[in-house]
């Protein structure tokens, strides 16, 4: 069996590839995670726990969704938290995250009836309209917010 300081270790290394704080990504992917306090006054990154989401939550997931937001933290495909690691791709991933960090902003700001509310009823709104369901998505005006949050920051390089 494993010593104590074996199984810390392991634990350690699985705590570490499953869920990390959303600033140290942030600072991992050169984007520096005190430049969202004014877009985003209701988050800390440093308190915000990004996580691999289960198998059973990601079969509820729409096809081609990569990472959801939800009041207890952020939840990623495994791909996702893969590319964290190894540092690929670091400003998508970076932007990434300040996305999924505003809409932690939105369920703060919102609470979680009305944010749940207006987040479904853009979308039933859009598809009423007749639009496709891609269309629909990028039309609710949660998203639109959170997409122009990841357009408005810069990275500020690796640290
Ligand atoms: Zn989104």
């Amino acid at each position: 069996m494993f010593g104590i300081d074996g199984r810390r270790e392991m634990y350690a290394a699985s705590f570490m590839y499953d869920t990390a704080p959303a600033a140290d990504l942030l600072l991992a992917t050169g984007f520096d995670p005190d430049v969202l306090s004014e877009a985003m006054p209701r988050v800390d990154p440093a308190t915000v726990k990004v996580r691999v989401a289960s198998p059973l939550f990601r079969r509820f997931w729409a096809k081609g969704i990569v990472a959801v937001a939800l009041p207890t933290g952020i939840y990623v495909q495994p791909a996702v938290m893969e590319r964290f690691r190894a540092g690929a791709e670091p400003e998508r991933s970076g932007r990434l995250l300040v996305h999924e960090l505003m809409h932690i902003e939105q369920w703060r700001r919102l609470g979680a009836i009305q944010h749940t509310t207006q987040y479904l009823g853009d979308y039933l709104k859009g598809r009423w309209r007749r639009l496709g369901h891609w269309e629909a998505y990028r039309a609710i005006r949660l998203e639109v917010e959170a997409r122009e949050a990841a357009a408005s920051v810069s990275p500020v390089g690796p640290r």
